[in-house]
């Protein structure tokens, strides 16, 4: 039945009507419709407010969005890198760039690195950038790099990111309009201000509804979908498409439809993270715009460089080092940046991570994003990243009626199962080609029974021919291969035989090669330090696009 003959057998008063911003009548599904028309996200954390900016922005004035969240418990308040697609997601929802940076404490990401994965070493270290190896799509330069890797490091040959990062430089100019980079970039931020930023945007410019209160109960339909939530402030809040973002608590998938959890810690181990924010020892000390991650006994600490503040925090498996262990290893390395006094006595919070995700991610008329739906450890911060993606494809597959609901929601659950994998896959990477052996933690990163069947077989295909496009199985992967191969050569492991090694490309890759070190001089001319462009930007403004 298509909705104009619906609405023409049905009385009126059936309907909620709502009028669009040129006063005309839109007619709101009812509960005898079909229609799905009004979305009720629970939670407003960052993932209630992306996914409620995605979805506003994207269907204005087809669907009424509402966003509910408790006045008592509280946003987790961490996650402070993001991916490149925050620009775009931003952008989408309507965001000024300047604004973002004067409002979230926002500094520039140009990627991460890695420092003692490989050893002990205290010149072990390597970059994942994010922008890809110069032509990535015409030719692959790992082979052709090969012969000189002693002489440079895989990343610095091929893209100019991590000598700009090194030299603690920004990824754009000041006469670059909003959005726009000279390298590709995301962002560092305060958790703790995001959520509130887009909650303002979300309700003065999206028209999103806000309920503040805490929701005590679900009700269902006779087809076993969610018809509404019951709050203990504002009574019944009725929908069509509900979304869970209630963090941990999986409040409508996890304890409403009881869908399993899968653990991930037989491959994952990090299950604890210790966080402490230090300040700057000068208004004026630059920030870093890549985040870094240095590799402790038993984990891994991450250094985050914002406007105010560094936050640092040690993720680590507490089967494999006490929480004792762990908290001295944070204040040793915080303590050159602070002092020695400081570092005993500052504050530090502990938050337990249980690694893993939900089977499926939507089931009948609800979707869950962000903790909701699953975590893992933050090493590639890819939480943020994937609440954008679940966002979009809701938004950009949004089910006109609930008899499509069911063919969007089972494609939902068989990409995003697929992207989970790639991800466990992926930071299982960054352990399992570690030459560490100091302790069990690393040791036991590396048995196979911890790997997954395919990064094995991956592994093994590696050896003879150079992580490459081939790799790539969805036309959208959330890791390219160029991710694979900056963390396969910067762990200093090499192919046995470059059996993808076309000779045809030589000269291509030596010219590639000599003016990826002529990009790097010219940059480094003309890019600011990272902290004289956020402030440039935060006084003068980037130019509108
Ligand atoms: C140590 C650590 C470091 C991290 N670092 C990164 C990083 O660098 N990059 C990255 O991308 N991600 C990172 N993450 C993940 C990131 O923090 C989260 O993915 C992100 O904050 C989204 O959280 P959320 O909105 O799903 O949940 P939360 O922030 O927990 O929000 C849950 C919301 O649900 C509401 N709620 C709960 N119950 C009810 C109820 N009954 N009624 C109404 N409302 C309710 C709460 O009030 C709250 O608003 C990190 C996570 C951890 C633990």
């Amino acid at each position: 039945m298509t909705a104009a003959s619906f609405t023409l057998k049905c009385p009126f008063d059936l309907f909620d009507i709502l009028f669009d911003k040129n006063y005309n009548k839109v007619v709101r599904g009812s509960p005898m419709s079909d229609q799905v028309t009004r979305v009720v996200i629970v939670g407003g954390g960052s993932a209630g407010w992306l996914t409620a900016g995605i979805i506003a922005a994207s269907r204005l004035g087809q669907v009424q969005v509402t966003l509910i969240e408790s006045p008592d418990i509280s946003p987790i308040g961490v996650g402070e890198g993001t991916w490149p697609t925050m620009r775009s997601t931003l952008q989408l929802i309507g965001v000024s760039e300047t604004d973002f940076f004067r409002e979230c404490d926002a500094s520039f990401k140009q990627g991460s690195k890695f420092s003692r994965w490989t050893s002990l070493s205290a010149e072990d270290d390597y970059y994942h950038p994010f922008t890809v190896p110069a032509k990535y799509h015409e030719i692959d330069l790992a082979p052709f790099w090969l012969p000189f890797k002693e002489k440079i490091n895989f990343a610095n040959a091929v893209c100019p990111q991590g000598a700009i990062c090194d030299l603690g430089l920004a990824p754009k100019l000041i006469t670059t309009p909003e959005y726009g980079g000279v390298l590709n970039y995301g962002y560092h931020l305060d958790a703790g201000k995001f959520a509130p930023f887009l909650h303002k945007h979300c309700v003065e410019k999206l028209d999103v509804n806000y309920i503040r209160a805490n929701v005590t109960q679900i009700n269902s339909r006779d087809n076993g979908d969610i018809q509404s939530v019951t709050t203990d402030l504002q009574g019944d809040v009725t929908g069509d498409l509900f979304i869970d973002c209630t963090g941990l608590g999986s409040l409508l998938l996890g304890k409403h439809y009881g869908i399993a959890f899968i653990a991930r810690n037989n491959i994952l181990f990090n299950d604890t993270a210790l966080a402490v924010q230090i300040p700057y020892s000068s208004t004026t000390d630059n920030i870093a715009s890549h985040t870094l991650s240095t590799a402790q006994t038993a984990g891994w600490i991450w250094d985050i460089g914002i406007q105010s503040r560094r936050g640092v925090g040690h993720v680590f498996s507490s089967a494999h080092t006490t929480i004792e262990r762990a908290e001295q290893e944070l204040r040793s390395y915080i303590q050159p940046a602070v002092g020695e006094k400081m570092a005993e006595s500052m504050a530090i919070r502990k938050i337990s991570i249980n690694p893993g995700h939900r089977e499926i991610f939507w089931y009948k008329n609800c979707a869950a994003i962000g903790l909701a739906a699953g975590f893992i450890e933050p090493l590639e911060a890819t939480a943020l990243v994937l609440i954008e993606l679940s966002a979009k494809m809701i938004a950009d597959q949004f089910p006109a009626n609930r008899s499509t609901m069911d063919i969007v929601a089972k494609r939902f659950n068989s990409a995003l199962s697929h992207h989970w994998q790639r991800i466990i896959e992926f930071l299982k990477l960054h352990y399992v080609l570690t030459k560490r052996t100091d302790t069990d933690y690393w040791i036991d990163n590396c048995r196979s029974e911890s790997i997954p069947e395919n990064l094995q077989e991956l592994l093994e295909l590696w050896k003879f021919q150079s992580p490459w496009l081939h790799d790539e199985t969805l036309r959208i992967e959330m890791f390219p291969s160029a991710s694979y191969q900056y963390i396969y050569y910067g762990m200093s492991h090499t192919i046995d035989a470059p059996g993808n090694k076309n000779n045809s490309k030589l000269h291509q890759a030596e010219n590639l090669f000599m003016e990826n070190g002529k990009t790097i001089q010219q940059l480094a001319k003309v890019l600011q330090p990272n902290r004289e462009l956020i402030e440039k930007i935060k006084e003068h403004g980037l130019q509108k696009i």
